[in-house]
């Protein structure tokens, strides 16, 4: 257990220091910005929408290791994907970050499962979420602002 530790703090500080798909993107047509006050973590989500497909995404901001990492994750995962496959990411990564432990949801979730540990940090969790919580208010609304302390009532979180 502490070996598969060490290789999600492995993982998590990779994309930390070296996020993937970091910057602006042209051709997006939807945006959101989040933000954490608790943390202090502000986040950009750009999306590149055609055809109820993710073609493009990418984040801009500042913050903490947990928030960039799950960022630059949460952009690995979505993109070239459909938009309801991405909803559905959504929804799942916030599921495993605020329940119980599923060991069968970590391995659907795959490389996202290194952040499964923030479940034991309650304010680390809307580290994790924020890129999520971000991603979800541009799919869903063109441009948007998020805040992990304004609750969105579709999530209720
Ligand atoms: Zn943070």
């Amino acid at each position: 257990m502490s070996e598969l530790r060490e290789l999600y703090q492995e993982v998590i500080l990779d994309h930390h220091k070296r996020p993937r798909n970091f910057g602006a993107l042209a051709e997006a047509n939807r945006h959101a910005d989040g933000h954490n006050p608790l943390c202090g973590d502000r986040i950009t989500v750009h999306v590149d929408v055609e055809n109820g497909e993710i073609r493009g995404v990418s984040f801009e901001g500042a913050g903490c290791a947990i928030s960039r990492a799950s960022a630059s994750l949460m952009t690995d995962a979505v993109k070239g994907r459909p938009v309801d496959h991405a909803e559905r990411l959504v929804e799942e990564f916030r599921h495993m970050v605020t329940g119980p432990a599923d060991a069968a949801l970590e391995e659907r979730l795959g490389k996202l499962a290194v952040l499964c540990g923030v479940r034991e940090f309650p304010s680390r969790v809307k580290c994790a979420s924020l890129a999520w919580h971000t991603l979800h208010a541009a799919l869903a609304g063109g441009t948007g602002q998020v805040s992990t302390e304004s609750p969105d009532p579709a999530h209720g979180k």
